[in-house]
């Protein structure tokens, strides 16, 4: 590509990116008729309407931070490639936040009210994600990527299959609330500390590469979904954003996390 092509398509992204700013303009709208809607419901207390507002908000601001950190990245900056995505994801986790708590209201205006928010992040979606597949570097062969990496004897990473990310951390030291040391398990929904005596058992599992070993024995010992990061379908780990996790929620109140990974095996990965 000559310097000429590589500014026409430079200028074709920065245009494209730029004219994503119309979608999230329709999302304002939506935001604002969100929080006017709450506004005037009188069967809400003001301390729950406060929280829901600051949902909506919450779900709109990280998708314009989303936009700011993928103008960046269109800029030459790669490095904010992970945050544009990470608060586009975190968006959609607001948004499902939101909608489960609208729903307390059984008014037909609320129903529309959903279809025009979801089908109005939709939109902002498929514009982000067609940039973000443009921008990423092309990954040439996941051959390179191994099942398991050993950093040390005392620590373990699992990398995405798909992405290389690293996924599960399993090592021997403090959690966040640990007062001594722990076989600390850190996955795409959550960390948890582990009696330490655990360790000799699991990384002998880890050393043979045996991954729906691993995640048996997380089923005994961390929780009944096992390794987060896990499909034990494909018997491969991917990260959060290629087991396409999404957090559900029930009246405004966490319910579980689903991921679907890109076989199309879908299974509760958090509860
Ligand atoms: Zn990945
Ligand atoms: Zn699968």
């Amino acid at each position: 590509m000559n310097d000429d092509e590589k500014l026409k398509e430079s200028n074709g992204l920065a245009e494209r990116i730029w004219k994503i700013r119309d979608n999230i303009q329709e999302l304002e709208n939506v935001k604002e008729g969100i929080i006017h809607f709450l506004l005037s419901r009188k069967k809400l207390d003001d301390v729950t309407k406060n929280l829901w507002i600051s949902d909506v908000k919450d779900f709109y601001y990280n998708t314009v931070s989303a936009w700011e950190m993928l103008n960046s990245t269109s800029k030459g900056n790669l490095k904010y490639l992970d945050d544009s995505k990470n608060f586009l994801h975190n968006a959609r986790s607001s948004l499902a936040k939101v909608i489960s708590e609208i729903k307390f209201f059984k008014e037909e205006l609320v129903l529309n009210l959903i279809t025009e928010t979801e089908n109005s992040f939709e939109n902002c979606w498929s514009a982000f994600y067609n940039e973000f597949d443009i921008l990423t570097p092309e990954i040439k062969s996941t051959k390179h990527i191994k099942r398991v990496i050993k950093v040390s004897d005392s620590e373990y990473h699992l990398p995405c299959s798909v992405c290389g990310k690293i996924s599960v951390e399993c090592k021997i030291g403090y959690g966040l609330f640990d007062d001594h040391e722990s076989l600390v398990y850190s996955g795409i929904t959550h960390s948890r500390s582990l009696k330490k005596n655990l360790a000799s058992e699991l990384f002998k599992i880890l050393k043979k590469r045996d991954l729906s070993e691993v995640h048996l024995f997380m089923k005994d010992y961390l929780c009944d979904e096992g390794i987060d990061a896990y499909c034990p379908e494909c018997d491969k780990i991917y990260c959060w954003e290629h087991y396409n996790a999404r957090v559900e929620y029930d009246d405004g109140f966490y319910d579980c996390t689903m991921g679907e990974c890109p076989a199309g095996h879908r299974r509760m990965i958090d509860d």
